[in-house]
C-alpha cells in the first residue's frame, strides 16, 4: 500500500485494492485505506464518489468484486454483518416505528442483558448530549427530521462496538444544531475513544471531525492526510476546489522568467512569485484571504473592477474579474461596494500554490520547492 494512505500495520480497519462495480458502473477503484483506533477517518467527497459502498463494503452489507477488507488484522470479507462488531448509522435512517424513543435506544444494549438502571443511566446520557431528552416518550413518527436523525445517531452510540460507522449522521439538521452536534459528537468520540469511519460530503465536517481525511472522487483516493495536510497541501485542484469558504482561487495563466526571476502571468498581468518555478502553463492557486486591496499607487496591484460582493458573516467576500476568470477576495470586516466599481487587488503569494495544467501540486509557494 502506498506510504501516503497510511501504514497497513497501525490500522484498527484496513481496506486493501478494493474493487466494485454495480454493473457497468465502477463504484471503486483500487480503494486502499487505514482507519486507526480511537480516531475519526472521515471519508470526503462528492455525490457518487463512492463513500456509501465503501462504508457499505466495510460494514459487510456490501461484497467487493476483489480487494481485502483486513479488522483487528483479520481479513473479514466473509464474515457476516452481525458478527463484525460495528454499529452503524445511515443518511436513510431506520426507527423501530412502534416503540418510543427510550425503547429505540435503549433497544441497542437488550442484547447485553444489563441491568434496568445501567440501561436507563446510558439512555439518558446520550439522549442528553444529543439534546432529545425530552421526547424519550415519543414515538418517531411524532418527530421532526432531525430529532429523528438524532435518536438514529444515539441508537448507533450507544451500543458498544470496535468501530462506529457514520453516514451523513447530520446532514438533515440546521446549521446551528449541526455545529452543537459536531462539538458533542467529538467530545463523546474523545472522551470514549470511539473508533469511527465518517462520511460526509461537506468538507467543514469532515476537518472539523476527522483526525485523518480520506478523499474520494470516481471511486479513487484522491487524498490520504491529516486535516492538516489536506489543508496545507492538497495533491491537486480536484481537493483544492473541494476545500475552503470560499474555496481557493484557482488562474490560470503561464510560468514565465524574466531577468532571472520567475512570473505567474495571466491577462498580460505579470504577478512576482517568490522561489524559481519551471517555465509553462499552469494554475496559480490563491486563497481568498491572501487577495487585499490597496490604495493609492501601488506597482504589485492588479487594477480590476468589482463583478459582486457578498457578506459572509462578519466579512465580506468580493469577486473580482481577470480575464476570463471570477476570483474572490475575502475581507475581513463588513464593507460596501458599487458593482463596476475600480479597485487594486494585491497578490499575497506566499503559501500559494502552482500546479500543472493537469491539477497536480507543482509546488508550493515561498516553501523549498517540491
Ligand atoms: P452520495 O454522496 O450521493 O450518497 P456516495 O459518494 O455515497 O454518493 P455511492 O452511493 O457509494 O456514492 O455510489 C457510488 C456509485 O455507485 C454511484 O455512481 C452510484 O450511482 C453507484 N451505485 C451505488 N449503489 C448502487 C446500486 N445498488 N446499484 C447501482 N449503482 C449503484
Amino acid at each position: 500500500m502506498a506510504n501516503n494512505q497510511g501504514s497497513s500495520t497501525d490500522g484498527l480497519l484496513v481496506l486493501r485494492g478494493i474493487h466494485k462495480k454495480f454493473g457497468k458502473v465502477e463504484a471503486l477503484r483500487d480503494l486502499n485505506l487505514v482507519a486507526r483506533k480511537g480516531e475519526i477517518l472521515a471519508i470526503l467527497g462528492p455525490s457518487g464518489a463512492g463513500k456509501t459502498t465503501t462504508l457499505k463494503i466495510i460494514a459487510g452489507l456490501e461484497v467487493p468484486l476483489s480487494g481485502e477488507v483486513v479488522f483487528n488484522r483479520r481479513v473479514i470479507n466473509r464474515l457476516e454483518p452481525k458478527d463484525r462488531n460495528m454499529s452503524m448509522v445511515f443518511e436513510t435512517y431506520a426507527l423501530y416505528p412502534h416503540i418510543s424513543v427510550y425503547d429505540n435506544l435503549a433497544s441497542s444494549l437488550s442484547a447485553l442483558k444489563l441491568q434496568k438502571s445501567l440501561i436507563k443511566e446510558k439512555v439518558e446520557r446520550i439522549a442528553g448530549l444529543l439534546g432529545i431528552a425530552a421526547f424519550l416518550d415519543r414515538k418517531p413518527a411524532n418527530l421532526s427530521g432531525g430529532q429523528r436523525q438524532r435518536v438514529a445517531l444515539g441508537r448507533a452510540m450507544i451500543k458498544p462496538a470496535d468501530l462506529y460507522l457514520m453516514d451523513e449522521p447530520i446532514a438533515h439538521l440546521d446549521a446551528k444544531l449541526r455545529h452543537r452536534m459536531i462539538g458533542e459528537f467529538k467530545h463523546l468520540q474523545e472522551s470514549l475513544e470511539l473508533s469511527t469511519v465518517y462520511v460526509t460530503h461537506d468538507w467543514q465536517e469532515a476537518i472539523s471531525l476527522g483526525n485523518h481525511i480520506v478523499i474520494l472522487n470516481k471511486g479513487r483516493v484522491e487524498q490520504y492526510g491529516s486535516k492538516e495536510e489536506i489543508y496545507e497541501k492538497p495533491k491537486n485542484t480536484f481537493i483544492a476546489k473541494l476545500i475552503g469558504d470560499p474555496p481557493m482561487n484557482l488562474i490560470p495563466g503561464t510560468v514565465v522568467k524574466k531577468a532571472g526571476r520567475s512570473f505567474f502571468s495571466v491577462d498580460g498581468i505579470d504577478l512576482g512569485i517568490p522561489g524559481n518555478v519551471a517555465e509553462g502553463s499552469a494554475v496559480l492557486g490563491v486563497r481568498p484571504y491572501n487577495l487585499k486591496l490597496v490604495s493609492g499607487p501601488s506597482k504589485e496591484a492588479v487594477k480590476t473592477e468589482i463583478y459582486s460582493f457578498e457578506r459572509y458573516g462578519m466579512n465580506t467576500v468580493i469577486s473580482i474579474k481577470i480575464g476570463e476568470g471570477t476570483y474572490k477576495v475575502k475581507l475581513d470586516g463588513m464593507h460596501r461596494f458599487t458593482i463596476g466599481e475600480t479597485v487594486q487587488v494585491r497578490f499575497n503569494l506566499e503559501n500559494s500554490y502552482i500546479f500543472d495544467d493537469k491539477g497536480d501540486l507543482i509546488t508550493i509557494l515561498g516553501k523549498a520547492n517540491g
